[in-house]
């Protein structure tokens, strides 16, 4: 058995290990998707597109047809995958139109970025020491580390790592959050195991689109930004994050060992949300109902999916 650990995984068992459960051992996601997270998706495709086209040599307007017709089909497959009741300002048309915006907003890209690679996959084999085997005895003395990297650029002879998010709240609040992100730490520590080179640090790429509703229940103005925000991490912040990750990748395999998989009911609403899987809670279900609940469909495993 092979154990492996990705952000993704380290987040949703702090978040919860009954969620944990759902998304890692049974393989269960939502059939009904939000406007939020289509969005995020599609810009996040358009993105890797685009900029993965710019590294295969195709010129910048080609770039853009093959990301927004990609993006297109991606939207359209998300619809038929994920119930989505009714559109909202979070449309395609405003997906593209931002995009365009976007290349606008970073017209000076194209003389001071060198785009080394995007949406890279890459995998670590991290081997614990005897102090760390003692510490997290649920861990083999390897344990693989993955991770999707959206961009690589160089800047001014420089390594830096990007992120592409995207958000409805205010950007510097999105920004101090993030500054402490387990997410950006792990794909610093994995770039440089894996491809053995200095980055210079991340860079937050962020895209806000936002809107409120008005009284008569029609969405206002659309507010459409941009930033981006530079993350340094020091050898002493990378040092705790692999504490971190291992002692909760720990946690983990001690669940999947025991059987155990606790509601952490103080996760079941962050920032007013309930939890995308409150209904399985609420209901108390067995696995063996959980997987035949219609409301709930078998995740298909990132290297299957089309986008
Ligand atoms: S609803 Fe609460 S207990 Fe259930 S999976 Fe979500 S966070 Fe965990």
């Amino acid at each position: 058995m092979s154990f492996k650990g990705s952000n993704s995984k380290i987040d949703t068992q702090l978040t919860c290990p009954r969620k944990a459960l759902y998304k890692y051992h049974l393989y269960r996601e939502p059939v009904k998707g939000g406007y939020a997270l289509r969005y995020g998706s599609i810009w996040h495709i358009i993105q890797n597109i685009y900029y993965k086209s710019i590294v295969e040599g195709l010129d910048k307007s080609d770039a853009i047809e093959k990301a927004i017709s990609s993006g297109n089909e991606a939207w359209k497959e998300y619809n038929k995958s994920y119930q989505i009741d009714e559109d909202d300002y979070r449309s395609f048309t405003e997906c593209t139109s931002s995009f365009l915006s976007y290349l606008d907003f970073y017209e000076n890209d194209e003389e001071s970025l060198e785009i080394i690679a995007s949406e890279e996959n890459l995998e670590y084999g991290m081997e614990l020491s005897v102090e760390e085997s003692l510490k997290f005895p649920y861990l083999t003395e390897v344990v693989i580390l993955e991770g999707v990297i959206d961009l690589v650029v160089k800047m001014n002879e420089s390594v830096w790592i990007i992120d592409h998010k995207t958000t409805g709240s205010y950007m510097g609040l999105i920004i101090k959050s993030l500054g402490r992100s387990m997410q950006l730490m792990t794909y610093h520590y994995l770039y440089q195991k894996v491809k053995k080179t200095e980055i210079q640090g991340c860079m937050l790429n962020l895209h806000q689109l936002s809107s409120k509703r008005k009284k008569d229940g029609d969405w206002g103005k659309v507010t459409v930004d941009f930033q981006r925000s530079p993350q340094l991490y020091t050898e002493d912040d990378l040092k705790n994050w692999r504490e971190h990750f291992l002692y909760t990748l720990n946690d983990f395999y001690m669940c999947e060992d025991k059987k155990c998989f606790p509601q952490r009911l103080s996760s079941c609403f962050n920032f007013n949300k309930p939890c995308d899987y409150i209904d399985l809670c609420m209901m108390n279900q067995s696995n063996e109902e959980i997987l035949v609940n219609p409301n709930f469909q078998k995740t298909v495993p990132r290297e299957n999916r089309k986008f």
